[in-house]
Parts: C-alpha cells; sequence; structure tokens
C-alpha cells in the first residue's frame, strides 16, 4: 500500500527522503518516509519538537538515514527535526514565529497561529496513519535532566498498555506516567495511539553515547512492535514513576539548584533557591516528597512560572 504524508509518498518498498510541506505556512521540514517490503505497523518519530533537544534529533536524522525497506515490516515516518524553526535559531522551549510551546498546543488548529498549524499538520497527517509514536525529546538549552520517558494514561487501557511496554523498551531507567493532552504524545494517545515521549541529554549539548543509547531504545521498541526483526530486550533496572512533581519559579532572577539530575531528595528537603540581581534570596524552593530529581534547570536566568526541579515519586 502506498505511503502518503501531506505531499510525499512512498509506493511499496521504497524510501523517500525529502521535505513535509506544513498545511497552511511556507514551513518546509525534513521528513523520511520507509514504506516496507513487508506488511506491519506505522510508526511515526518526532526529533526536536523542542528545537534546543539534539540528542533526539541527530538521533532520527540517524535513524532516518538507516532504516531501509527491505529491514522494515510495516512502514516508519521520521520528522528530523520537527520544530525546524526552533531549532535554526537555537532557541528554547518556543517557536520562533509566534513565541508558542509546540508541546503544548496540540492537536492543533488548522486556522490558527503558525505553532498551532504545525500541530495541527502531524495530527491530521501523522498522527490519524499512525499505530505508534515516539517522541524524541531531552533537556532544552537550559535543561541537565537524568534519561526519563514519559507514558500517557490518558487513553484506553490497551493504549496505556502498549504504551508503558514499549517505554519501558527504551532502555531507560525512569518510566513516567502523564496525564498530559495537550502535547505531541497525549494528544496522540486520545486519538487511539499509543507512544511516548522520550528524554536524553541537555543544556544544549549531545554526545555519541546519547545518540547511540537513542539508537538502541528507538531500534529495540522498533522490535517489540515488530517492525524490525528480533527480540525486544527488557530492561530489568526500570523505577516506574507514579508522579512527576513539578516545581515553578515565582520570580524572574538568578537560580541556585542545591540537587542534580538522578540524585534522591526527602520530603522537605531544600532543592535550591532564586536571588534578585543584588544577591538577596528572594525564593527557596523544598521538595513536596520522598523521590528522584528527574530534571533540573542548569541556567543561572530564570523566569517566572517555568518549570525548575520535577522529582519523580515511586
Ligand atoms: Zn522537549
Amino acid at each position: 500500500m502506498e505511503l502518503r504524508v501531506g505531499n510525499l509518498k512512498a509506493v511499496e518498498g521504497e524510501k523517500v527522503q525529502g521535505y513535509f510541506e506544513v498545511l497552511h505556512t511556507d514551513l518546509k521540514v525534513p521528513c523520511t518516509l520507509i514504506n516496507g517490503k513487508k506488511p506491519g505497523k506505522t510508526v511515526v518519530i518526532t526529533g526536536g519538537t523542542h528545537g534546543g533537544e539534539y540528542p533526539g534529533v541527530e538521533a532520527a536524522i540517524r535513524i532516518a538515514g538507516e532504516l531501509q525497506p527491505e529491514m522494515v515490516s510495516g512502514k516508519v515516518i521520521v520528522m528530523h527535526p520537527y520544530n525546524l524553526p526552533a531549532f535554526e535559531a537555537r532557541l528554547q522551549y518556543l517557536t520562533p514565529q509566534d513565541g508558542k510551546n509546540l508541546n503544548r498546543e496540540f492537536p492543533g488548529i488548522a486556522t490558527g497561529t503558525f505553532t498551532q498549524r504545525m500541530a495541527y499538520s502531524v495530527t491530521q497527517e501523522l498522527h490519524s496513519q499512525a499505530d505508534f509514536y515516539m517522541d524524541l525529546h531531552g533537556g532544552d538549552i537550559h535543561e541537565a535532566l537524568v534519561p526519563f520517558v514519559i507514558y500517557p494514561t490518558i487513553g484506553s487501557e490497551e493504549v496505556t498498555r502498549i504504551s508503558k511496554e514499549a517505554a519501558s523498551c527504551m532502555g531507560i531507567n525512569y518510566v513516567c506516567k502523564s496525564t498530559s493532552t495537550n502535547g505531541t504524545f497525549g494528544s496522540a494517545a486520545l486519538r487511539g495511539v499509543p507512544g511516548f515521549l522520550s528524554e536524553i541529554g541537555g543544556s544544549g549539548l549531545w554526545t555519541e553515547q546519547e545518540v547511540q543509547d537513542y539508537m538502541y531504545g528507538i531500534k529495540n521498541v522498533l522490535k517489540y512492535l515488530h517492525v524490525l526483526e528480533g527480540e525486544a530486550e527488557i530492561n530489568n533496572s526500570i523505577s516506574y514513576i507514579e508522579q512527576m512533581n513539578g516545581i515553578y519559579a515565582e520570580s524572574n532572577g538568578c537560580w541556585y539548584p542545591s540537587v542534580t539530575p538522578g540524585g534522591t531528595v526527602k520530603k522537605d528537603e531544600k532543592v535550591g533557591e532564586i536571588k534578585d540581581y543584588f544577591g538577596k534570596v528572594i525564593n527557596e524552593y523544598y521538595s513536596p516528597v520522598n523521590g528522584t530529581v528527574l530534571f533540573v534547570v542548569s541556567s543561572l536566568a530564570i523566569t517566572k512560572d517555568d518549570p525548575i526541579v520535577a522529582i519523580g515519586e515511586c
């Protein structure tokens, strides 16, 4: 069967690399279609939903390059990077055209702002035909983190089960529940598509090891979905996180964390403080729970209402 994604198409047994034209904009996103020789599931992979999360972008480019129709049972669609304007602007969280966070704008609006149209295009052209969705993130330019993967619990029981099992195949030790509805993967789950959002790397950097970790995880999930041949390996050292507790900045200023990603904290233990530009402490933050520190803002600059620390509670 032909694979068609907007203006791009690949017949059975064909691989096509080109630019996906985002509906109702002049944006063209690098995109790869691999239409396998054998039947199977359709998997969508996006890297770079946020512009400064580099291991996921590089892994998306590599998996798009490596996969060939002979290797694939089913179909794989890769966007690399999805948020090309943010990537080129080296802009964290936001799309430069309208200052919106693409991962808060799903399912999108056809006639909305630039970011809302970007979301709408993926909902309409990719999620609509997907059997599974992987959204590859990392800590953004100002975020440090320990690798973790978030799966949606807002879809059907079956969607939640497949999402959790696949997330457990990423080779990542922290697997967290999510009830987000306006992000990429939550929106897909509400439309019956299981998936997850993974986080590897951060602070505006990327290493070969992080990309290799991503490549291992993506291929292992493709094996779990029977898109690639071979047995998926199950990770036996996973901590399943029931709840992620985000702590948010109450002021602009300078941020001084006292915890590091991957560390454990006790309830009421101090996690950091914000000082004003004269060095005076204006806010202090304490952990609401016993748990593991999943991410910490790594920039000195902090902006009111931004997340500063997330603590996972088992
Ligand atoms: Zn992200």
